[in-house]
């Protein structure tokens, strides 16, 4: 036992990931939850020469289920960003390392990074298992699977056949979290739509989620567009990454068959709110617009039938800064309609059952991985960006406000 560890918090309320509760002590020994009572245990434990602490509200720490480590978010400058790719493998793994540093901070403990190429986040992922690194944890997708001359590049690796499919699929998975597959490219904003044709057809896909799921993984899909999406429901993949140009119908087959959904609103956003920054046309600006309001329509709409959903934040990509940008892609989430207890679940606990986490809620039992904010997010959201204390398997790591 790690007496330092072992203290006890009085909050007025807390959200375990899934349900509110009111107000609670919750007891943490060696790194984990060990018990939670109702109401204010505090002189009891204190008498018994325990440290207790009191906070206004705790959660879970965040997940971040869509991030690229090595790349730097807040850089917004095009030549610097590929500037930024072309350095060598120890400074990009310095760069995931301040990445996954800078979430800690703003409260994400966990990120599911999308794919690179070098093996720089595996690393990451083998020194954030010691939580003493201050690094959030890390879920690492490694190289993903394209088509040759194709989109995606950075993150993956070119595949051909099926047999090269399954080849380079069991290969992945020895060491890869999840199989990542480039279904579509990215989407044309000047055209306001996904103009390539699906990198894959139905069966291949199919074959790539086959090799992934003998080999005990879960398949994500890059993909936007309503050809691709259908690849990727036909496929089988377990989640849609992005998921531009959602319709209904997928939406139906994708609660049916259990496929979740991260709809990563942060990249798109931050083109439409500074245009400047890549130089769009009024006209393309406009595009930007319509897809984010089809896209909140889609949120709303996933919600309501029943979609898993997460929030991921593909942080990295341009404006998106590590950690800071949940809360905006949060905030996404509460315009789009959904309530607060809904969005906090996608943050929290949806991403957790859907790694098959050990422990995807705050029970006794579950590492300590907790944040404590100074109002109840329920009472008002922007609690979230506010004084917050942060705890990664019962060690307090220094905080960061979020603008
Ligand atoms: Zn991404």
């Amino acid at each position: 036992m790690n007496g330092e560890q072992d203290f006890a918090l009085v909050v007025d309320e807390w959200f375990d990931g899934e349900q509110r509760h009111g107000a609670a002590t919750l007891r943490v020994a060696d790194g984990r939850l060990v018990g939670t009572h109702a109401g204010d245990q505090g002189a009891a434990l204190a008498a018994q020469g325990l440290a207790v602490q009191r906070g206004a509200f705790l959660m879970p720490g965040l997940v971040d289920a869509h991030v690229h480590l090595f790349l730097d978010g807040r850089s917004t400058d095009p030549a610097a960003r590929s500037a930024h790719l072309k350095q060598p493998v120890d400074v990009l793994t310095e760069a995931a390392r301040a990445s996954a540093r800078q979430a800690l901070a703003c409260g994400v403990t966990l990120v599911r990074d999308a794919g690179d190429r070098h093996g720089i986040n595996h690393r990451v992922r083998d020194e954030a298992r010691d939580a003493a690194a201050g690094l959030a944890r890390v879920r690492s997708g490694g190289l993903g699977i394209k088509r040759a001359r194709r989109y995606g590049a950075f993150m993956a690796t070119d595949v051909d056949d099926a047999d090269s499919i399954r080849r380079s699929v069991a290969e992945l998975a020895r060491a890869s979290d999840e199989i990542k597959i480039i279904l579509t490219g990215i989407i044309d904003f000047d055209a306001g739509a996904v103009t390539d044709e699906p990198q894959f057809d139905a069966a291949a896909a199919g074959v790539a989620v086959q090799a992934a799921h003998e080999a005990g993984r879960k398949v994500m899909a890059h993909c936007s567009g309503e050809k691709g999406l259908r690849v990727a429901v036909a496929a089988g993949v377990d989640t849609i990454e992005h998921g531009f140009f959602m319709s209904r119908d997928i939406l139906l087959q994708m609660r049916d068959r259990d496929l979740a959904w991260t709809p990563t609103f942060c990249p798109v956003h931050f083109q439409w709110a500074e245009p400047q920054a890549a130089g769009w046309s009024a006209q393309t600006v406009g595009h930007l617009r319509r897809i984010l309001d089809a896209h909140a329509a889609q949120l709303h709409a996933a919600h309501a039938l029943g979609v898993r959903l997460l929030l991921g934040t593909d942080a990295g990509s341009m404006g998106v800064a590590h950690g800071g940008a949940v809360f905006d892609e949060i905030d996404r989430y509460l315009e789009a309609g959904l309530p607060m207890a809904a969005v906090l679940q996608a943050a929290t606990a949806a991403a957790r059952r859907h790694f098959d986490a050990a422990h995807a809620t705050l029970r006794p039992g579950a590492p300590f991985d907790a944040l404590m904010l100074a109002r109840s997010p329920f009472a008002d959201a922007r609690a979230l960006r506010g004084a917050r204390r942060v705890w990664l398997q019962g060690h307090e790591v220094t905080a960061a406000a979020t603008p």
